[in-house]
């Protein structure tokens, strides 16, 4: 018999439905778009909490925030007018001379914004290559390492990294750990549960999906004199998401499911096809049974792997770009995590000092028909190095 009395939804459902959102006063069943700069003191001429002022936030904000914190099991999120805002506050609220640890390579950006300011002095920076704990273990000075940064799976050779093993080596060293699961987003990978303290996401991709806003979101498992830190960082720098893209970023997150859901089993099957491919030389992506990552991403990524792979093609680097060039349905653009399929030559875009191979390709995964997909690369190669071109 059906236990009527009490059922707490799952994350699909609370997702879906913005947490059951209902408008108390009309009973909408979409949150309206709060946008005001400013906000009127009570009769008392007390300022009303929680906000006082646009660069405090606002309750559209809040409420993709909630959303965000409720699919990631976090006590609190914070979002920001893109991920790397995010990231710049958090680096800021690092105390001035903190070690940190970083993989070697990573995503571009964030990787700079580090060096950036170990070129200042304003913090020292080990590395380690992506994936490995033991280099990871090595490069940590216990007592003074502040934070160990992990992305996975690692921009842009997709590598995994073990998010428990990781916390563990960060906490024995009283260390912090943040993650960049920006890849495989909450619905795949909760990475608190696997004991991070810090979750980071660029919710410009598969949080929001339709390439159409750019945010970035922190969550927290325990928030603490840092977490208020940082807040106290957005409010004065005004890097808050603007409440229409919350909106938008709301809108997004109910198909979350969905679409990465689609976006992994066509992930999945291009990165089947093109497997032993004459024109290629690899094939970067978790999924697969032989790719290195795969042990440890079936363990923390809820039995799907996400759209993003790498495909190293044979030959030379204008090879690669022409591949890229020839793409028809695929667009040859930066980003990720929309519904619409990208390809990129990685080394164009991250610049000739990026340690990159020169014939990577990027592929952002979409939730197209994934036939139309395979033709697409498929002729692009062939135009490449079939006819001679
Ligand atoms: C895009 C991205 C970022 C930066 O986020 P923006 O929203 O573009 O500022 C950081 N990390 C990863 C892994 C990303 O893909």
């Amino acid at each position: 018999m059906t236990d009527t009395t009490n059922r707490k939804a799952s994350s699909v459902t609370r997702t879906v439905q913005a947490l059951h959102f209902v408008e108390t006063e009309t009973g909408a069943v979409v949150p309206s778009i709060q946008p005001t700069a400013t906000y009127a003191r009570d009769e008392n001429y007390a300022v009303r909490k929680p906000y006082f002022y646009r660069r405090d936030g606002s309750q559209t904000t809040a409420h993709a925030e909630a959303v965000i914190a409720d699919l990631e099991g976090a006590e609190d999120a914070m979002l920001f007018a893109s991920g790397m805002s995010a990231c710049t506050a958090l680096v800021e609220t690092l105390p001035p001379g903190a070690h940190v640890v970083i993989p070697r390579v990573m995503y571009h950006g964030v990787l700079a914004l580090f060096r950036r300011y170990e070129g200042q002095g304003r913090l020292s920076v080990s590395d380690y290559a992506a994936g490995d704990l033991d280099e990871m273990r090595a490069a940590m000075r216990p007592g003074e390492t502040a934070l160990v940064w992990v992305e996975t799976p690692n921009n842009p050779n997709w590598e995994v990294t073990d998010i428990a093993g990781a916390a563990k080596i960060a906490h024995d060293a009283g260390a912090l750990l943040l993650t960049d699961c920006t890849g495989t987003p909450p619905c795949l990978t909760r990475a608190l549960d696997h004991g991070a303290d810090l979750s980071f996401h660029s919710a410009t991709k598969y949080l929001n999906g339709h390439s159409d806003v750019t945010a970035g979101v922190l969550a927290v498992r325990n928030p603490d004199e840092m977490w208020e830190a940082i807040a106290t960082l957005r409010t004065s720098q005004g890097t808050v998401l603007h409440s229409f893209d919350a909106w938008l970023l709301i809108r997004g997150m109910r198909t979350l499911f969905l679409r990465v859901e689609r976006a992994s089993d066509n992930a999945m099957a291009i990165a089947r096809h093109f497997q032993g491919h004459r024109h290629i030389e690899s094939v970067l992506y978790p999924g697969l049974p032989e790719d290195p990552g795969h042990e440890v991403s079936c363990r923390q990524t809820n039995g799907r792997f996400g759209g993003m792979m790498s495909l190293i093609v044979k030959g030379s680097e204008q090879n690669a770009i022409d591949v890229a060039r020839f793409c028809q349905v695929f667009y040859p653009a930066t980003s990720l995590g929309g519904v619409e399929s990208l390809i990129e030559h990685r080394k164009t875009v991250s610049g000739p000092d990026f340690p990159v191979h020169p014939c990577l390709l990027r592929l952002s995964i979409g939730i197209e028909d994934v036939d139309d997909l395979i033709w697409d690369l498929e002729q692009a190669l062939s135009r490449v190095y079939d006819s001679g071109a």
